[in-house]
């Protein structure tokens, strides 16, 4: 028998000594709080056998959202699978962008391309409760991922399945936000720190040889049959990609282009407006 103060400490010399509280406080069902006041609760040996699994698949690189099934993003948590990106707090840039564009209307239409685990759609439903939201994914898995999240947050968002725009008809939305695969098939940072293990769909555009901005191309070039007049394309690329895109911004005849730069200074987010 082993309390979980004990298999905390036991397990922080394998893992990382935050992942190792995370996921004892999961299988345990205990606080950060418990592992300190009372670290002597014992585990029963069905909770240990669980907590070496997930030792030993953190051992094998898996990421730490993945076996706690969830991650936060801009303060909520959201449920995480196999089937979706593990939400980055770069990311975190494009829901302000949106925010302060959508914050005076009255009833924003928000669109959410390849929406993944939902977390763009859902945070701005949760910030923004006036928005009406739409978001559209490829994918079935990540569809079902991100309604559990719009469910657990009580955001009411119309789920599409589809590519990019195609089920969409005619809709126009006063804000488009994208965070669409951008990695280039060649960047060695597909085979790091995790990354084999998100859905390759969601990362590169697949690509052999390429620029990593196919999917940029469709989504910016179909914009502007999409948005409102004086509605905004706001997306999400890689560190090297901002004068490309935003070549892209105005070939695609839209105004007021620019980038923005996250939190680490990179210029990570760019858009512009429909006239
Ligand atoms: N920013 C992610 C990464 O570098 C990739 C996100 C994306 O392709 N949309 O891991």
């Amino acid at each position: 028998m082993i309390g979980i103060g004990d298999a905390w400490r036991s397990a922080s010399q394998r893992i990382d000594r935050l992942d190792a509280r995370l996921l004892v406080e999961r299988v345990a069902g205990c606080t950060h709080a418990d592992l300190i006041a009372h670290s002597a609760r014992l585990l029963s040996a069905a909770q240990l056998a669980t907590l070496e699994v997930l030792v030993r698949r953190r051992l094998g690189g898996e990421p730490l959202a993945y076996l706690l099934g969830s991650a936060g993003f801009y303060g909520l948590e959201f449920m995480v699978t196999p089937a979706v990106m593990i939400p980055r707090p770069e990311t975190e840039l494009l829901v302000d962008l949106a925010l302060a564009r959508v914050q005076s209307l009255p009833a924003p239409r928000i669109l959410d391309l390849g929406t993944g685990s939902g977390v763009l759609a859902v945070t701005l439903g949760w910030k923004c409760p006036a928005a009406v939201l739409t978001a559209v994914d490829l994918s079935p898995a990540a569809l079902a991922v991100a309604s559990g999240n719009a469910a657990m947050h009580e955001v009411a968002i119309n789920f599409l399945a589809g590519d990019w725009y195609a089920p969409l008809g005619e809709q126009r939305f006063d804000v488009i936000v994208a965070n669409p695969p951008y990695v280039t098939h060649a960047d060695p940072h597909l085979q790091q720190n995790g990354l084999p293990f998100e859905p390759q769909l969601a990362l590169t555009d697949g690509v052999v040889g390429g620029d990593g901005l196919a999917c940029i191309r469709d989504i910016v070039g179909s914009a502007a049959a999409h948005l409102r007049a004086g509605g905004w394309l706001l997306i999400e690329h890689g560190y090297q990609q901002a004068a490309a895109v935003r070549t892209l911004l105005c070939q695609a005849g839209l105004t007021e282009v620019a980038s923005w730069r996250d939190l680490s200074a990179i210029e990570r987010v760019s858009g512009g407006r429909l006239r």
